[in-house]
């Protein structure tokens, strides 16, 4: 089947990219995933155990509509995404993606819902005053399944992780950016922050020609260089990154405040990492 073929993909890459850490470095990510999933899961937990915060919640998530639903996810998706990519990207200021408690509950009871339906289509056919139940039922015993004794601790924290990373790529896929198989791809602006990031450089000689006016670069302090190394005017780069996100040479892509667009940035890094040549030996 095609979905457990891109399924295995996706973590084959992911598995890829995280065998380039250092020792130190991957013990640095699994104790922070393994801090956030702990209190993600109290975080559930005491939702479910609230009649008040479990009701308040579901009237909040029933008043947000398929878009804003979506952007919930997709939000979710990307602190996640970060965790993964920090060790490959250059911190850029602004772009972090700060979630309010109260959307964090509606995300992490929208999560539960489409996982509980996903496992058993009739169960929230019953009346939604049962719901409250029927997730707590899930969650004790999927909690027994998981604490799986004898396991290596590393698998245990990254498992959950790799696969959030997975529904990413799934999720992104049907929002319709999924960058391969021939989709349009979305233009989104590149982030103010990363523009105001980007340096200038002085060329000594001329003959280097910018791609977007074919004029040549002078002197003087007029062109930009793109963290790829290819560069431009100012003047011809500027307008250029207020639509799009990419270097007009390499395609490259830039951090945008776009959540969708750069949940694509970061996966393409972590594409990029997993199938570097020096990953594939041993194949
Ligand atoms: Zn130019
Ligand atoms: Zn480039």
């Amino acid at each position: 089947m095609d979905e457990l073929q891109l399924q295995h993909d996706s973590s084959e890459t992911i598995m890829a990219a995280l065998f380039t850490l250092t020792p130190c470095q991957f013990s640095d990510l699994r104790h922070s995933l393994s801090s956030d999933l702990r209190r993600q899961h109290h975080r559930l937990c005491s939702l479910l155990r609230s009649t008040t915060r479990f009701s308040q919640t579901l009237r909040h998530l029933e008043a947000l509509s398929l878009h804003q639903k979506t952007l919930l996810i997709a939000r979710y998706f990307l602190t996640t995404l970060k965790q993964l990519t920090r060790f490959w990207e250059a911190e850029t200021p602004n772009t972090s993606v700060a979630v309010r408690l109260r959307d964090l509950d509606a995300t992490l009871l929208l999560m539960l819902l489409c996982e509980v339906h996903q496992h058993d289509k009739q169960a929230l056919e019953r009346p939604p005053a049962e719901w409250r139940h029927i997730l707590n039922e899930y969650v004790v015993s999927n909690m027994l399944a998981m604490a799986g004794v004898g396991v290596p601790s590393g698998a245990i924290v990254l498992s959950p992780f790799i696969d959030v990373a997975t529904r990413c790529r799934r999720f992104l896929d049907a929002a319709g950016c999924g960058g391969g198989g021939g989709k349009v791809e979305r233009e989104v602006a590149t982030s103010a922050a990363a523009v105001v990031a980007l340096p200038s450089v002085e060329l000594c000689g001329t003959g280097t020609e910018c791609a977007i006016c074919k004029e040549a670069m002078g002197g003087g302090r007029d062109v930009c260089e793109l963290p790829c190394g290819h560069m431009f005017h100012w003047m011809c780069i500027l307008p250029w990154l207020a639509k799009r996100n990419t270097c007009p040479c390499c395609r490259l892509r830039l951090p945008t405040d776009d959540v969708l667009g750069e949940i694509e940035r970061l996966w393409g890094v972590l594409l990029r990492i997993g199938r570097s040549p020096r990953n594939s030996c041993g194949d």
